[in-house]
């Protein structure tokens, strides 16, 4: 009977000291291939094609995108530790390890996991991941800010800041960007809530919006002032900000697709990506969401 009783206690103390010293020890997921590494701030970070393990026990996939985002892993981790090393603090990030020809994490899971029993299992379990992470940052700060990150190798080379916005919703009138219908169908609707007086174009491609900001570092980004209006093809962002992002929970954000030359093409450009990227959410994020990072 002691046995148990003292059981109980000590995992209640620990508990206990969970709550004070946040666990930043990386989760893993069934087989380990999901891994979550919980953060302190208010900031939330996905890699979702990253991975790189084709086990034989899960299916291939046989349609829809299959090749992965190269270097994704590598440089969503750069973006982490530059995070710690400006602010002395961590992001909460989750990893899917497994390759895009296993399992899409960024798809409803009928196309993720195409019937595959454990690959529908690893979906719910990132998914999950991300869920935790941006309820527990959002229980802690008020309001989170979640970044999708991907890669792309489009023609025109640029990043891709996808707020749910198609090419051609951009191309709309002004007045019509600036409406209550428009943006309440964009991932940083709570960012025009808390900015009241600034026109929501301004915060998809004005002078202090992400894309001027990234540009400002030397990384040529859209929808910015410099191109407003995407070149096709342009990823608007997809399952997972469509799922996570909810303004009525507090969270923003948007998928940001990284291009391969110049930017994810050697680890010297992908360090200077990070930087870049981390020093600009330590201004976005204060500014527009007002938390601090
Ligand atoms: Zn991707």
């Amino acid at each position: 009977m002691i046995r148990p009783c003292l059981f109980v206690s000590l995992s209640f103390i620990a508990a206990a000291f969970a709550v004070d010293e946040p666990a930043l020890k990386p989760v893993f997921g069934t087989q380990r291939y999901v891994e979550y590494i919980p953060g302190e701030l208010p900031l939330v970070l996905s890699a979702p094609h990253g991975g790189l393990l084709k086990p034989k026990s899960v299916a291939d996939r046989t349609y829809g995108v299959v090749d992965s985002d190269a270097n994704t892993q590598d440089l969503a981790r750069r973006i982490a530790a530059e995070v710690k090393k400006q602010t002395g603090k961590s992001l909460d990030l989750v990893i899917s390890h497994l390759h895009r020809s296993k399992l899409d994490p960024n798809r409803e899971i009928k196309e993720a996991a195409q019937g595959d029993k454990t690959a529908e299992k690893i979906w719910q379990e990132y998914h999950s991941y991300i869920e935790q992470a941006v309820k527990t940052s959002g229980a802690r700060h008020g309001r989170v800010f979640f970044i999708d990150l991907h890669g792309q190798n489009h023609k025109d080379i640029r990043v891709e800041l996808g707020y749910m916005h198609r090419a051609t919703d951009l191309a709309k009138p002004i007045a019509e960007i600036n409406s209550a219908e428009f943006i309440k169908t964009g991932s940083i609707e709570l960012l025009s809530q808390l900015n009241p007086t600034v026109p929501y174009a301004d915060l998809l491609f004005g002078p202090e919006s992400l894309g001027a900001m990234l540009e400002q570092r030397g990384f040529q980004a859209t929808p910015s002032p410099r191109m407003v209006v995407p070149t096709e093809p342009y990823f608007r962002g997809g399952y997972t900000v469509d799922r996570h992002v909810n303004a009525s929970a507090n969270f923003a954000g948007l998928q940001i697709e990284a291009n391969r030359i110049r930017l994810r093409d050697s680890p010297e450009n992908r360090q200077k990506f990070a930087e870049a990227l981390v020093q600009t959410l330590r201004i976005y994020i204060p500014k527009w969401l007002k938390v601090e990072l």
